[in-house]
C-alpha cells in the first residue's frame, strides 16, 4: 500500500470538529495517510503574526495535497480571507465542486448529478479594492470620467473585476477535460456576457473558442447567469459539468447545494497545477460550532475526491458507499438534514453521525 503524506488544515469554528471526523473516516478507510497537521486563520495571528503562515503553504508545495477545515473571514474589516489568499498563493485556479442527489439528505429532486467547475483567481474576487473616499478610489473616479468611461458617484467604494483570456482558457480547458476523463457529455458555460461585455464577454468568447476545439467530443451550451439559476431550480437535470467565472460560481455552488440538501453534504476542491487543496462547500457556521453538531458528511465527501485524486480509488468507493447507506437508513443523521427533510426524528451529533459512518463501512 503506498503511503502519503497530506497537509490537514483544521481550520476554524466547526472545522475542528468535521476535520477530527474527516480524519477518523479517512484512517478506518484503508487509505495509508499521514497527516502534516498545519495551522491557519485567526488563532495563528497572535502566534505567527500571521492568518496564513509560510510554513503551512511551504508544506502544501511539498506534498502537493491538502485537506482543509473553514477558515472564518472577518466581514468588512479584519484580515482578508486565508481562503483566497491560498487559493492564490498556490495558484489553485480550478474549484471544482460535484453536486449529486444523495437519497435520504433531503433534496428536492433525485436525479442531480452536475459538476461546478469554478474559475477561482481573478473576477471580482482578484481582491483589487479601494475603500470610499480613499486616494485610489477618488483616481479611479477621475481616470473613468477622463477617458469618458462614465460618471462613478463620488462616495463610492470600488471592488475591481478582471477577466483575462489565459485565465478563462485554462478554466474551461479544465472543465473540458475533466468532462472527457469522466465520461460526460456536456459542457455549459455561464456568464452574464449581455451586460459586463469586457469581462464576461471574454470569457464566453474564450469559452466558445475552446469548446470548438472539443467538437464532436463534448457537446457545449452557454447560459446567461440569471436564466442559468432558475433552469436549475426547476430541472437541475439538464446540466452536467458547468463552468463559471468566480463569482457566480460560488453562488451558484450554494444554490445547487440547496437542491440536493444543503450545505452539509456538498463537497469540493481547489485544483492547481502543482498542487490541490480539498475542501467543503461551507464555512465554519459560528452559529453551531463547539456543540458537536455540525454534519461531516461535506468534508468526508471531500476527502474522497482526494482519494481518488490520490489514485486510491478503492478507499474513496467505501467512504462513498457508506455514506449512501448512512443517508438511506436515516436513523443516525445530523440536525441540517433532519430539518431539510422535515423529520421530527432525534439528530445525531457529529461524533454519533461518524461513529455509525465508520461501522457500516
Ligand atoms: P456557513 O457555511 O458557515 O453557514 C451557513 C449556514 O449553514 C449556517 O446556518 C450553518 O450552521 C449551516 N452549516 C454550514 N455548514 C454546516 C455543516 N457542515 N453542518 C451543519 N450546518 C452547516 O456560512 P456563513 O455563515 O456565511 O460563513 C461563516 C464563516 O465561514 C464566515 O467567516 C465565512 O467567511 C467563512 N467561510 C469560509 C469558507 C472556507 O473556509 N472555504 C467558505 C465559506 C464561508
Amino acid at each position: 500500500m503506498t503511503r502519503h503524506v497530506v497537509t490537514l488544515i483544521p481550520g476554524d469554528g466547526i472545522g475542528v470538529e468535521t476535520s477530527a471526523a474527516m480524519q477518523r473516516v479517512v484512517d478506518a478507510s484503508g487509505a495509508d495517510i499521514e497527516w502534516e497537521v498545519a495551522p491557519a486563520g485567526a488563532e495563528c495571528i497572535e502566534s505567527e503574526g500571521t492568518p496564513l503562515p509560510e510554513s503551512t503553504l511551504e508544506s502544501i508545495r511539498k506534498n502537493g495535497v491538502a485537506i482543509k477545515g473553514p477558515i472564518a473571514t472577518p466581514v468588512a474589516g479584519g484580515f482578508r480571507s486565508v481562503n483566497v489568499a491560498l487559493r492564490k498563493a498556490l495558484d489553485l485556479y480550478n474549484c471544482l465542486r460535484p453536486v449529486r442527489s444523495l437519497p435520504g439528505a433531503g433534496g428536492r429532486y433525485e436525479d442531480v448529478d452536475l459538476v461546478i467547475v469554478r474559475e477561482n483567481s481573478e473576477d471580482l474576487y482578484a481582491g483589487i479594492e479601494f475603500e470610499q473616499g480613499s486616494e485610489g478610489a477618488g483616481s479611479i473616479i477621475d481616470l473613468c470620467e477622463s477617458l469618458g468611461a462614465g460618471s462613478i458617484r463620488r462616495d463610492s467604494g470600488i471592488s475591481i473585476k478582471p477577466i483575462s483570456v489565459a485565465g478563462s482558457r485554462r478554466i474551461v480547458r479544465a472543465a473540458f477535460e475533466y468532462a472527457l476523463a469522466q465520461g460526460r457529455r456536456k459542457v455549459t458555460a455561464v456568464h452574464k456576457a449581455n451586460i459586463m461585455k469586457h469581462s464576461d464577454g471574454l470569457f464566453l468568447t474564450v469559452a466558445r473558442e475552446v469548446a470548438a476545439e472539443y467538437e464532436g467530443r463534448i457537446a457545449f451550451d452557454e447560459r446567461i447567469v440569471d436564466a442559468f439559476c432558475m433552469n436549475l431550480v426547476i430541472e437541475p437535470g439538464q446540466f452536467d459539468v458547468v463552468v463559471f467565472p468566480n463569482l457566480y460560481g460560488d453562488i451558484a455552488s450554494d444554490l445547487a447545494a440547496g437542491l440536493v440538501g444543503g450545505l452539509g453534504i456538498a463537497p469540493g476542491a481547489n485544483i492547481g497545477d502543482d498542487c490541490a487543496v480539498f475542501e467543503a462547500v461551507h464555512g465554519s457556521a459560528p452559529d453551531i460550532a463547539g456543540q458537536d453538531k455540525a454534519n461531516p458528511t461535506a468534508e468526508i465527501l471531500s476527502a474522497a475526491m482526494m482519494l481518488d485524486h490520490l489514485g486510491e480509488q478503492g478507499a474513496a468507493s467505501r467512504i462513498r458507499e457508506a455514506v449512501r447507506r448512512v443517508y438511506a437508513d436515516g436513523s443516525c443523521l445530523t440536525g441540517d438534514i433532519r430539518w431539510a427533510t422535515g423529520s421530527k426524528e432525534p439528530a445525531a451529533s457529529c461524533t454519533a453521525f461518524t461513529d455509525n459512518l465508520i461501522e457500516v463501512m
